[in-house]
């Protein structure tokens, strides 16, 4: 699909007017005004009301210095950014990625992205996203603890349990939305649900950790399942070996599948007997060391540097699951010729246009991130409503709540891309639905 819609044009030529260097904002914003074209023909009175130029700048945007100090004693300065994005239907919520390659377009394409996928969920929650270039990686615990402080440090003057809701992303797991909610704890003095993603002792949610995953799982299910398919027998590869790829290849092996494949940023690991999940756990959960450790407990698989050559694995489903445009249009035709006919998406915009395009080119079955991966926030939400209400919920009932979520997430993309005349283009479907619910409450609110 092209973008030819005049006005839609107009827009986008001023959002890359006024964002030079934002590649990946731009990216974001074209996929989701290409599927919104018949949508602005039909609804002037969105054009009117100033809906869609309100969209694509953000409400506020923070940028604030962190500085820490290392184990040596030496000082250090990352950047740490918060985007409160759109609070149309709800507090900002979004997580906060910590990773070197992190900037303002990257965190802007992800609070931009967060808009429409919470509004997907049902539940009241507006976008919004953060992060800082600090690298985890090879840190000690007490200079993670030092960096998040600092960080939270400045971003507690602008978040709260009513205003904005940050979370984990990349970089950002248990143990540092313990230090964030500490330290936010001990500057405001008081104990509210400020961040999800907490620890089970002190507010978090059970099956939060396992959300994003098992909701991608849930959503391909019910994908699959519209079109006369299952998990069963098939075979899936899983990139990345994170937060949400751990759980994904766990509930696709629970549904019936085997994965065969797993990465990291340096290489990925084929295993044609299975994954060994506790192994990878292990490696990464309790040891954060390279998947390249996995050979240890599994001689018989094969470790190949490089992790984009994951896509050359013969495999019926794919998840793509570690980062931003991770799948590209040689890795995407790869997977096309052996056979793949379904990929569907754990991690934030993995795939390029460029992949997208051999995705409806060779009509392989498509779940967009937006939709697939929304399990993580939706717990998230789930967890602040158990917050607002002092009770927790056994893993059972989140995880029903959950599955539910998913269920009707699909359902809403299935039934917007026939509604707008483009049945099977869930892509379409997830940014329709999720953009209309933002657009009513926008115009109702006025030009706020
Ligand atoms: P984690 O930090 O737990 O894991 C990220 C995984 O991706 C690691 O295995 C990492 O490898 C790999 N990775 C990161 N960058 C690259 C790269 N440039 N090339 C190849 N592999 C890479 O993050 P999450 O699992 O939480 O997040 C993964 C994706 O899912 C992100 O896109 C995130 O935005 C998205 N997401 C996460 C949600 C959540 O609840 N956590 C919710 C919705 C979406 P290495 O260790 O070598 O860096």
């Amino acid at each position: 699909m092209k973008l030819t819609n005049e006005y839609l044009l107009n827009v986008l030529k001023a959002v890359e007017k006024r964002n030079p260097n934002e590649p990946e904002f731009i990216q974001a914003v074209t996929e989701v005004f290409v599927t919104l074209q018949p949508v602005i023909e039909k609804r002037p009175d969105v054009v009117e009301a100033g809906v869609i130029e309100r969209l694509v700048e953000p409400e506020r945007q923070i940028i604030f210095r962190v500085p820490w100090v290392d184990d040596s004693g030496a000082v250090k300065v990352n950047r740490g950014f918060r985007v409160q994005f759109n609070s149309a239907i709800g507090p900002y919520k979004g997580g906060i990625r910590l990773h070197p390659s992190v900037n303002l377009s990257i965190i802007k394409f992800l609070g931009f992205e967060q808009t429409f996928k919470n509004s997907l969920t049902t539940l009241p929650m507006g976008g919004g996203k953060g992060g800082s270039d600090f690298d985890p990686k090879g840190k000690s615990d007490a200079e993670i603890m030092r960096f998040c402080q600092s960080f939270m440090t400045e971003l507690s003057r602008h978040i709260g349990a009513d205003c904005d809701v940050p979370a984990g992303d990349i970089g950002v797991g248990a143990r540092e939305v313990g230090y964030f909610f500490g330290q936010y704890k001990r500057l405001r003095n008081e104990f509210t649900g400020v961040l999800t993603g907490k620890g089970l002792t002190y507010g978090g949610s059970l099956a939060r950790k396992q959300a994003t995953g098992f909701g991608l799982c849930y959503y391909t299910n019910e994908m699959l399942k519209a079109n006369g398919k299952s998990f069963k027998d098939q075979t899936v590869v899983v990139s990345g070996s994170g937060n949400v790829a751990i759980y994904a290849c766990e509930k696709a092996t629970e549904l019936g599948a085997k994965v065969v494949a797993m990465s990291d940023s340096n290489g990925y690991v084929y295993d044609k007997d299975g994954i060994d999940l506790d192994a990878i756990k292990q490696i990464k959960e309790v040891e954060r060391k390279r998947i390249s450790e996995y050979l240890k407990y599994r001689p018989n698989a094969e470790y190949h540097e490089g992790s984009k050559n994951i896509w050359t694995v013969k495999c019926d489903i794919a998840l793509p699951c570690a980062t931003q445009n991770e799948l590209d249009g040689v890795g995407a035709k790869a997977l096309a010729d052996n056979g793949c006919y379904c990929v569907s998406e754990g991690a934030n915009m993995p795939s390029t246009p460029e992949a997208i395009e051999v995705y409806f080119a060779k009509g392989m079955l498509y779940g967009p991130a937006k939709a697939a991966n929304a399990g993580g926030v939706a717990t998230s939400g789930l967890e602040m409503t158990q917050n607002s209400m002092r009770l927790s919920w056994t893993f059972e009932e989140v995880d029903e709540k959950l599955k539910g979520i998913m269920v009707s997430i699909f359902k809403a993309c299935d039934e917007y891309s026939k509604a707008y005349g483009m049945p099977g283009n869930y892509m379409a479907g997830a940014n329709i639905a999720g953009f209309m619910k933002v657009a009513e409450s926008m115009k109702a609110q006025g030009a706020v």
